[in-house]
């Protein structure tokens, strides 16, 4: 028997529709070759599948995606598969909060293009990030799908391998799985949904126990992306199975259950004002997370509120990692003024500095100002591995505060068991999601809408399923 053939690729990042920095394949790294087969793990040759990679391209999350890069990146992807011949299946890394201006749904129409490509017959498995966003038209074009359980992420390898696992499956069993949905009116930040507390902790822990149902492959719940008004805008259960029924069935209690936890969806950090955040400040080391400009969920990453508030109190030996700008790290290649704030586009206060020191390592100039160290990245990038502060010599141990762009904080600062709070400032990824911008999203969705009466609609993407 010829020994059957797959291929590997996708696309993943997600974007703010409040955010003015438009992404282009400037903002994109591309993984491809045995670089993506080791990203994915998985062993396909054991299953006589041969992995033949295309490319998977890669973004830290920001604003809207230019057009034109969406159009051009698409079209390459399907000339790639078009190139590879016949494929018995395709393994899609998505992670499913796409914004492009112009298109409603671009995982939709990536999906759509990739079925033409390849055909009915070819088998379809998509591996998708939890914040992101499902509609009749990705589900119609897909036969198995798997999401992270974990927010924040530390499944992704194993998500990859989940839906690695129901292709080969398929493949080699010659079954077609069915890709069951049901939108649920909840739309909330990653940081108030996040599994490792209540009320998520406990729903995504009943996904394994559904997994064990007769018929039923793999389930999920996807709280959605809250940053992007668009039409498709939805949290949603999803469920692969070979028994519509037993699918069905699943995908509505997961859905019930989300919807029942709506009103206990809060952050586990303590929240407020950057007033607040002063006020609050402890004896001992502390961590701020400024959160509306968080860069890993669409933030642009450049603004300086929280480091106007720390100058103008005097608040000595903090650390800010990091603010982005790169004309401020030009400036300090040249001398030691420099201006800092809203330099790659994200707004607020402009400030004029002084640097009593700077030096320069990873493209990034760290800077002290009196007792303030902040540390300006001429890229756009998050501060979330302990690593970070190491490659750039320095020392948590020499800070009272680190101010971080971040919303919940990452694993690994959070192993350091310090006190922390969420600081609700300003910027494209406002946690205060009552007051952001609503022109184009369904607005019968809690919180924006505070309602009753739901009751869960399945759909297999081209019509209802009871
Ligand atoms: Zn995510």
């Amino acid at each position: 028997m010829a020994i059957k053939k797959i291929a590997i690729g996708g696309i993943s990042t997600e974007c703010s529709s409040y955010s003015p920095l438009h992404q282009n394949k400037d903002d994109f790294t591309c993984i491809r070759g045995q670089e993506l087969l080791d990203l994915v793990g998985f062993p396909f040759l054991e299953h006589g599948i041969s992995p033949l990679p295309l490319f998977f391209n890669k973004s830290v999350p920001g604003g809207p995606i230019e057009k034109q890069y969406f159009d051009q990146i698409k079209d390459q992807f399907i000339s790639e598969i078009n190139s590879l011949g016949k494929l018995d299946g395709i393994l899609l890394l998505m992670h499913g909060a796409m914004y492009v201006e112009g298109i409603n749904d671009p995982e939709g129409e990536w999906m759509g293009s990739v079925r033409k490509a390849v055909g009915p017959e070819c088998i379809i498995s998509v591996s998708y990030d939890l914040h992101g966003q499902i509609t009749d038209k990705i589900i119609n074009n897909i036969d198995a799908f798997a999401a992270f359980k974990t927010a924040p992420h530390i499944d992704v390898q194993e998500t990859y391998q989940r839906s690695a696992s129901m292709l080969v499956t398929a493949i080699n069993d010659n079954l077609r799985p069915i890709v069951l949905w049901s939108s649920i009116p909840v739309l909330v930040s990653g940081e108030m949904s996040s599994t490792f507390v209540e009320p998520c902790k406990t729903i995504y822990e009943s996904l394994d126990q559904y997994n064990e149902i007769n018929g039923v492959l793999d389930c999920n719940l996807l709280v959605g992306y809250v940053w992007a008004d668009t039409e498709r805008a939805t949290a949603s259960s999803v469920v692969t199975c070979t028994n519509e029924r037993a699918g069905s069935e699943v995908c509505k209690k997961i859905a019930k259950a989300y919807w029942s936890s709506r009103k206990d969806l809060k952050s586990d950090m303590k929240t407020g004002s950057i007033f607040e955040a002063l006020a609050w400040l402890k004896s001992e080391f502390s961590i701020i997370a400024d959160s509306g400009d968080n860069p890993t969920a669409g933030g642009v990453g450049d603004r300086a509120d929280v480091l106007e508030a720390f100058l103008e109190h005097r608040i000595d030996h903090s650390l800010f990692a990091g603010i982005a700008s790169k004309t401020a790290y030009e400036e300090l290649k040249k001398g030691d003024s420099f201006n800092l704030g809203g330099t790659y586009g994200g707004g607020g206060p402009e400030l004029k500095l002084k640097a009593d020191s700077v030096y320069f390592k990873n493209q990034c100039a760290i800077v002290k100002i009196s007792k303030t160290t902040i540390i300006i990245s001429k890229l756009r990038r998050p501060f979330h591995y302990l690593k970070d502060f190491h490659e750039l010599d320095i020392n948590l141990d020499d800070f009272k505060i680190l101010v971080v762009k971040s919303g919940y904080l990452s694993p690994e600062l959070q192993s350091l068991s310090t006190p922390s709070f969420m600081a609700l400032t300003e910027g494209s990824v406002n946690q205060n999601l009552v007051g952001i911008e609503n022109k184009y999203r369904n607005k019968k969705i809690y919180p924006f809408e505070d309602f009753d009466d739901y009751l869960p609609l399945v759909s297999n993407g081209k019509s209802k399923v009871t």
